[in-house]
Order: structure tokens, then sequence, then C-alpha cells
């Protein structure tokens, strides 16, 4: 079948809905008590008989001069991991051999939800904000790393699907209230002229108008920090790339797509890209670009800690490496 034949987009908006809630439901419970909790290890929460968490929900990297860390918004369960992650309809064997190859689980896994932040030059800048309500972890994973959301300095968003926007506010209220708010202009207006916008877009874009800078492609928003156009998964998603020390970092937001299929396979696309064969175009020119640069990359839907690198496997085909754990 051709990639012409993808599912019409409001199906896949319904699918980026289920994405979302159903994580809200199954992660409500431990939810509650993580957002109730001090900045602590999760060890408590197994001994009460709540989920145990892996670790802390953040892992920093120094890179050049600044720090970047990436921050769990949490996991969603997801039933099956095709065909949503690779979604092109007459390859969903070719993907699931791969899957197979590297021992992924296509089935009974999760969704991740990486948001980053960067701290250069004396300013914290938050990358995507996670999806916010009962299920977004966000808020919590920061005060684990001792920060507080409102010394958040810049907050970007790399588009305006819910689970990127969702966390912007919180009853209400903007969660980052001392933040100045930036995303691209393009990828703005989009969202916010929708003859019936959904409600993440309402509460978090429409709501927060007033606050947002917004950006032209290319623009800088620190010293340092430039947004990147990455468009496909929406025709105005634009990722972030953070140089300090002659070090970078290209941080992908949902350029990356899926850690594996995406890499792997040219051509690729997921089943929420506004257009899949921009976006697997997009995707082949980034990873070239992050791939023969050597930059760091972090990826939003990658699995925690969701930052490495990547190299060619061959033409046109590439593989991410995790980080190698460090402990400082
Ligand atoms: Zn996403």
């Amino acid at each position: 079948m051709p990639q012409d034949d993808r599912t019409p987009r409001p199906a896949r908006r319904d699918t980026l809905r289920f994405l979302t809630a159903t994580g809200a439901a199954l992660a409500a419970a431990p939810l509650a008590r993580a957002q109730t909790a001090p900045a602590t290890p999760a060890t408590p929460a197994a001994a009460s008989g709540a989920m145990a968490m892996n670790g802390s929900g953040f892992y920093r990297q120094k890179i050049g001069d600044m720090t970047l860390t990436t921050v769990s918004d949490g996991t969603a369960p997801l039933a099956a991991l095709l065909p949503t992650w690779g979604a092109n309809p007459d390859r969903q064997a070719e993907f699931a051999a791969t899957l197979a190859e590297y021992s992924v689980p296509a089935t009974n896994t999760v969704n991740h939800f990486n948001p980053v932040l960067l701290e250069i030059g004396g300013k914290r800048i938050l990358i995507d904000t996670g999806r916010g309500g009962a299920s977004g972890q966000l808020v919590a994973n920061l005060r684990r790393a001792g920060i507080e959301p409102d010394t958040i300095s810049v907050v970007f968003i790399t588009h305006g699907h819910g689970d990127h926007i969702g966390g912007l506010t919180t009853n209400g209220k903007p969660t980052f209230a001392n933040a100045q708010h930036m995303i691209n202009e393009a990828e703005f207006n989009f969202w916010v002229t929708q003859a019936n916008p959904n409600d993440a877009v309402k509460n978090n874009l429409i709501g927060l108008k007033d606050k947002f800078k917004l950006l032209k492609s290319g623009e800088e928003i620190v010293p340092g920090v430039l947004t990147v156009a990455t468009p496909g998964h929406t025709a105005g998603h634009h990722s972030v790339l953070a140089q300090s020390g002659g070090q970078s970092a290209l941080i992908l937001g949902d350029a990356g797509g899926h850690f594996l299929i995406s890499l792997k396979h040219e051509g690729a696309y997921v089943g929420f890209d506004t257009d899949g064969a921009q976006a697997a175009r997009t995707r082949q020119e980034i990873f070239a670009r992050i791939t023969d640069g050597k930059l760091w990359v972090t990826g939003y839907h990658f699995p925690f800690p969701a930052i490495g690198h990547l190299r060619r496997l061959a033409p046109g085909s590439f593989e991410y490496e995790p980080t190698v754990w460090n402990w400082s």
C-alpha cells in the first residue's frame, strides 16, 4: 500500500488521545503519591506496595559548559508498538523482524515521554512539558532533580501535540510561572486557528497565548541554543540545537520518531506524523547531520534516559547508541 493510504488525520489525533488517556487512568494512583512526595528516591513507594520506580526520573549529562538533563514525564501503557511506531502498511513484517532482532517487546510495552532541561549561561530552558494532568510526572521528577518549576527561565515547545504541551498548565494556571514561553510561529498559528481546538490546545496554547513569544525558523532561544526546522511530524515542528564548549546536542522532539524503527528503516513513518513522507525525509536529514557531526542526541519518545549518539549502519540506515551511564 502506498504511503498516501495512511490513516487520515482525525484518526491519528484519536491515536494520540488514546496514548495519553490510557496512561492517565493507570498512572493516576502512583502519581498522586509522586506529586506530593519530597525530593527523595522512589524506594519508599515500593515498601508501601505502590509501583516501584527504577531510578529517580532524571538523568544529567554535562556537554561542554552546559548541563542537559532528561526529565521523564513517566510512561503510558502501549498494547502494541506496531503499527503506531512504524505505520507503513506494507512494511509491518520488516519492522516486526527488527523489533525481534533487537529483543524490543512489540506488545504489552510502554510509551516514554522525555522532556529536556538545558542549563546554559545561567538560564534554565525546558523543552516540552509532558502530558500534564493526572498522568504527568514532569514536575515531580524536576523536583527530584532539585529544580522548582518557578526557576525555569524559558519553556520551548517543539510542537502542539498534547503529550508535549499538556504540562504547560496545572489546574488552569501556568506551571512555569516565571518562564518566557516560546514556540515556532507557524506551529503556534496552526493550532490556535483550528475551528475546533482540542482541550490541550485550548488550555495550554490559546489560554497562554499572551505568554508566548513566537519564533521564526532557526531563531535563537538563548545564546548557543537554536531552533531547527524539522517538519513532517507536524508542519511547524522544530527541534533544538544546543552548543557549548565545542560540543553540540540535538534535542529532536518527535523528529526522532521511534528509537529503532525510524532510525533503521529509511522511509518509515509514525502513525501520528501529519505528513509521513515528509517526516521520513526530515529524519534522514537530521539523523545524517547528527551522525556526521558526532552530536549528542535526545528523542522525546526514546526509552529513558533517551540520550546518546547515532551511528550509520548502511546508507540511509542508522542506529541509536544509548549513552554509557555516568554517575555524576
Ligand atoms: Zn510526542
